[in-house]
């Protein structure tokens, strides 16, 4: 116990007259945690000051008048009390509503726009080009069988294309198409020629590195009728690759092989970033392989019973991530698929 400062009051007016400290002490609260001290200084059960009195009441002489004083505190000091509880919930109302107000004249959030993805760009666009020359857009299933994906596009069955290494199979004997070939059959199936459909999609490869990844997306082009030449081929892949890159852009055929197409060429375009005269994109060389080509082999139209001596076509297939990298200068395939915000805004802006 501290020793007493002041003797304590004795009559019923002392105990009145500590009502105006107090009212003084209850009018300074200005939270919750001085409210709260307050309270337990005043009517706190153990040790508050109205407690102190209470215990003082046996040995006062008029015990009456001072129980009744020290009554009539408590109440005040309650009163006091609820009435500064009342204030701070005001003041806490207010301070909430604050914060929730709507300021005009603060600049609007903005939403951000969505971007279509570079590759679906390029394809749509590569897709209106050859809408405008007579083609329709042609789709087929990712999943399909050997017979589309390889016997009928004249795959022998040793073809090294068919191993493990670069196709993903079912275990039911079927596979992910390795190319979007399997619905030029589907179409030459299905339709008779005249026909010219262009077919984008996915495609599944084993192969994964900075150029490759397991899974890409191809176009390709199928045109059959009566009397279609290579010349035809030539003009057509000249006229496309003119409007997709520019009309400056050079183009080269060189002889390749496709089991599909026979004769079959690599389409070459004077590299887009050095304009034909050398960097280090397109290693010094000024040119760049862009597609594949050729004439489709007598065979497949045959095994899609096409008569090959009434009819000829061209095919021809490329990437559409090969040339979403080179229109958007995307370094590395994978950036494509990892629907990274930022490439997807980018591309976007074009
Ligand atoms: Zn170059």
């Amino acid at each position: 116990m501290s020793s007493e400062p002041a003797a304590p009051p004795a009559h019923p007016e002392e105990v009145a007259r500590l009502a105006g400290e107090a009212d003084a002490e209850i009018a300074a609260v200005s939270d919750r945690r001085g409210w709260e001290a307050v309270r337990i200084r005043w009517i706190g059960r153990r040790e508050g000051r109205v407690r102190e009195l209470l215990d003082l009441i046996p040995r006062v002489a008029d015990k009456r008048g001072f129980g009744q004083a020290v009554n009539r505190l408590k109440e005040r000091v309650e009163a006091a009390l609820a009435a500064a509880d009342e204030r701070l919930a005001a003041a806490e109302r207010a301070a909430q509503r604050r914060e929730a107000a709507v300021d005009v004249t603060l600049p609007g959030r903005r939403v951000p726009g969505g971007a279509i993805h570079p590759v679906i760009q390029i394809s749509r666009e590569i897709e209106e080009i050859f809408v405008r020359l007579g083609y329709t857009v042609a789709e087929g299933p990712e999943v399909e069988s050997d017979r589309y994906n390889f016997e009928l596009l004249n795959f022998p069955p040793d073809h090294p294309a068919r191993d493990t290494q670069d196709t993903f199979f079912l275990e039911d004997g079927r596979l992910l198409r390795t190319h979007t070939s399997p619905v030029q059959i589907r179409t030459m199936l299905a339709r008779r020629p005249p026909l010219r459909v262009i077919i984008p999609g996915r495609v599944y490869r084993h192969d994964n590195d900075l150029r490759h990844s397991p899974m890409f997306h191809q176009v390709e082009g199928l045109a059959v009728a009566e009397g279609i030449r290579f010349s035809d081929l030539k003009g057509t892949l000249e006229a496309f690759l003119h409007r997709l890159f520019s009309p400056e852009t050079g183009v080269r055929l060189r002889p390749s092989f496709f089991p599909f197409t026979e004769p079959s060429c690599e389409v070459d375009i004077t590299c887009p970033f050095c304009r034909g005269k050398g960097c280090a994109t397109c290693s010094e060389t000024g040119w760049m392989e862009i597609l594949g080509a050729g004439m489709v082999d007598p065979r497949v139209l045959a095994g899609c019973g096409v008569d090959p001596d009434r009819y000829t076509g061209f095919a021809f297939g490329l990437g559409l991530d090969r040339v979403a990298m080179i229109r958007f200068g995307i370094p590395n395939i994978r950036l494509l698929f990892e629907n990274d915000e930022r490439l997807l805004r980018q591309a976007g802006i074009r």
